[in-house]
């Protein structure tokens, strides 16, 4: 019986039938689920043994036979690691012949890189396909997609999972919200999908000007406080579901209309939560399972959540995930991007008169994200010198960056403390993130 529901599965997940995967991710029993995810975890660990440099040096140095692998805690504490996929050339991750390149950003700077096939992309844009489709998206409506392009990931997925449901989709890359306003009507978009600043930014002038009919709003990247989301809902009047992913995992997960927590693709994916505390937080770590252009094997994603036991009221049997509470490290995601320590430390090196000491804080203001320069003053140079110094090199040095700022993402502020006011001994907090959740 089992093996039979599962080639029926199987079918509904190589297939083009994003309602049948839909249908799959209510009916089956979780037993099977992790049956499936157990057969496919030990086919990559095999897959990666024999084709990945980096993994098949780590089962050595381990002493571990991959055949002797059945779950992920056969592993012990070998990890794939955002560090060493900045530090290894890319040889030694790839298994075969790639077709497509994407860049993701990190803590510490510097772009990390992950290939894919054209079939590997386009099986991680089929879950997020089905979650459109459970969220109500259908042929005939008309989606915009505004996440930025460049050399990310998202943008390409959200235009080929409305490719796979045969829905209408322009993904216009990240102009102006303007822009897109301009066209709402003309083009009759009726769902939008983007990051949630810019659709804050978008909403603020639908507010003033006149909103347009919308089925429902996706927003990815988690700093969509409850702020944004209650306001951008109450603007469109119709709700705004988030969506949770990354290029290293692909499209992780969606929630659904009850809007409780992230639906995650356990058909692709295998999730462990590392080091829990006593409430289940941990390290989200992510094995790609049907990856084999670059899969990975247990790779720690650095972000913290925990895992929602139980049913959900719309019926998924897929497990869920909690909104991310916060990264391991400091990256703080916000208007400007992601926002990192090393940023700061370019844009104030050289600016002339400051101490030592200094902070930054993305602070919310309303519904707005604000970076604020914490500074001291070293001596007699004019605190507008400085702040024209370092808008100057923010402009020069992270032109993404002031872009955002000129399309009205975030606000930039500047105050000036009392000498030994930022003094925070040994190991300085430089980036700080004091917004509500
Ligand atoms: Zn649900």
């Amino acid at each position: 019986m089992l093996g039979h529901v599962r080639q029926l599965i199987e079918r509904a997940l190589i297939g083009e039938s994003v309602p049948a995967l839909v249908r799959w991710g209510k009916r089956v029993p979780r037993p099977l689920i992790q049956r499936m995810q157990a057969d496919s975890f030990r086919t990559l660990v095999r897959y990666a043994a024999q084709h990945q440099k980096f993994f098949a040096r780590k089962l050595r140095e381990h002493g571990i036979d991959p055949k002797q692998v059945r779950e992920p805690q056969d592993l012990g504490d070998i990890f794939t690691t955002p560090e060493d996929l900045r530090a290894l050339p890319a040889e030694e991750f790839l298994c075969r012949e790639p077709e497509l390149v994407f860049e993701t950003t990190g803590t510490s700077g510097g772009p990390k890189s992950v290939y894919f096939s054209y079939a590997e992309l386009d099986f991680a844009a089929r879950y997020e396909a089905a979650g459109l489709y459970e969220n109500g998206v259908r042929k005939g409506d008309r989606v915009v997609c505004t996440f930025d392009v460049g050399y990310w990931f998202s943008s390409w997925v959200t235009f080929l999972a409305c490719k796979r449901l045969g829905v209408f989709c322009s993904a216009v890359g990240k102009p102006h919200p303007r822009e897109v306003y301009s066209r709402l009507g003309a083009y009759g978009y009726n769902v939008l999908v983007g990051d949630p600043t810019w659709l804050v930014s978008l909403s603020e002038i639908a507010e003033k000007e006149g909103t347009y009919p919308l089925k429902l709003i996706m927003a990815a990247g988690d700093r969509m406080t409850a702020v944004y989301r209650n306001y951008v809902e109450s603007v469109w009047k119709c709700p705004v579901v988030l969506a949770y992913g990354s290029t290293e995992q692909g499209g992780a997960g969606m929630e659904c209309l009850r809007r409780e927590a992230y639906h995650v693709d356990e058909f692709n994916l295998y999730f462990e939560i590392v080091d829990p505390d006593p409430d289940g937080y941990g390290e989200l770590v992510v094995t790609t399972l049907s990856r084999r252009t670059m899969p990975f094997v247990r790779y720690r994603v650095h972000d913290v959540t925990r895992f929602v036991e139980g049913p959900c009221a719309c019926g998924a049997t897929l497990r869920r995930i909690e909104r991310i509470k916060g990264r391991r490290d400091e990256m703080v995601v916000m208007g400007a991007g992601n926002m990192y320590p090393e940023i700061f430390e370019r844009v104030l090196h050289d600016v002339e008169g400051l101490a030592a000491s200094w902070q930054v804080a993305v602070r919310q203001e309303g519904l707005h994200d604000i970076l604020e320069f914490r500074l001291e003053m070293s001596n007699g140079a004019s605190t507008s010198q400085v702040e024209g110094a370092i808008q100057e090199n923010l402009k020069t040095l992270y032109p993404d960056v002031w872009a955002n700022k000129v399309c009205g993402m975030y606000r930039l502020a500047f105050r000036f403390l009392p000498r030994g006011s930022l003094d925070q001994g040994r190991k300085p907090r430089r980036l700080v993130d004091e917004r509500a959740t």
